[in-house]
């Protein structure tokens, strides 16, 4: 049987669908077939992603600030709401069914909240590498620590791994329960994973972007692919 991944829907203009179908091409590359999910109706959402053999978080716009207790910065961008409420209930009921969960760029701050994080609401003041380098979305443009004993460490080698960086926001303090499993050269989390489950991981980078060219990224979707089965 075909691993059936939901993912939630980001939209159908024509940058989206560019930028999903980066997803779509990595995932069936894995073996996997993708669902998209619509967010308008958050309680359908959770129905649907339910009846998925895995789950993964795309990224997309900002998450709203307020659902981690703070007012909205002037370089935050605008959130989509009824995306946040539908991904937070997907969480909750996915999470407990113990099926994978890759969570990618957004997916990793929506994660992060999700837990009880915070996120830094815009990081151009405060990064020393260039977090927000479009161009470069397939050839990478920072490296990234991996701690040891982690899955993503398991999976991408203990070596320095040149990722892209496609975002202004990063997690700011920890969600209890989460693990950090990758930190930029500037210091900031971008990996973390849930100890014990069997697969629930976060990239802070876009692999869809550079995994058809590079072996190790494509990696991250065979093991998440494989662990759906
Ligand atoms: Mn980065």
């Amino acid at each position: 049987m075909t691993p059936v991944i939901g993912i939630p829907q980001m939209g159908h203009d024509l940058f989206r669908k560019y930028m999903k179908q980066k997803y779509v091409s990595s995932l069936t590359r894995a073996g996997a077939e993708v669902r998209w999910i619509p967010v308008e109706d958050a309680q359908a959402a959770v129905t649907a992603a339910l009846e998925c053999d895995g789950l993964l978080l795309p990224g997309g716009s900002d998450v709203n600030p307020r659902l981690f207790g703070q007012e909205p910065a002037e370089k935050c961008g605008k959130p989509n709401d009824l995306r946040d409420a539908a991904e937070l209930q997907i969480l909750d009921a996915f999470l407990p069914t113990n099926k994978p969960i890759l969570a990618i760029c957004r997916g990793i701050q929506v994660m992060n909240v999700y837990f009880g994080g915070t996120l830094h609401q815009d990081l151009s003041k405060i990064q020393v590498c260039n977090h927000s380098a479009f161009l470069k979305k397939n050839k990478g443009s920072h490296t990234v620590k991996l701690l040891p004993r982690t899955k993503l460490c398991k999976l991408l080698g203990d070596a320095p791994v040149k990722v892209n960086s496609l975002h202004h926001q990063a997690i700011d303090r920890l969600g209890p329960g989460l693990t950090v499993s990758a930190v930029s050269e500037d210091g900031f989390i971008e990996g973390v994973e849930v100890f014990l489950h069997p697969f629930c991981v976060g990239v802070q980078w876009h692999p869809e972007h550079m995994s058809k060219n590079d072996p190790a990224q494509q990696q991250l979707f065979d093991a998440f692919v494989a662990a759906c089965k």
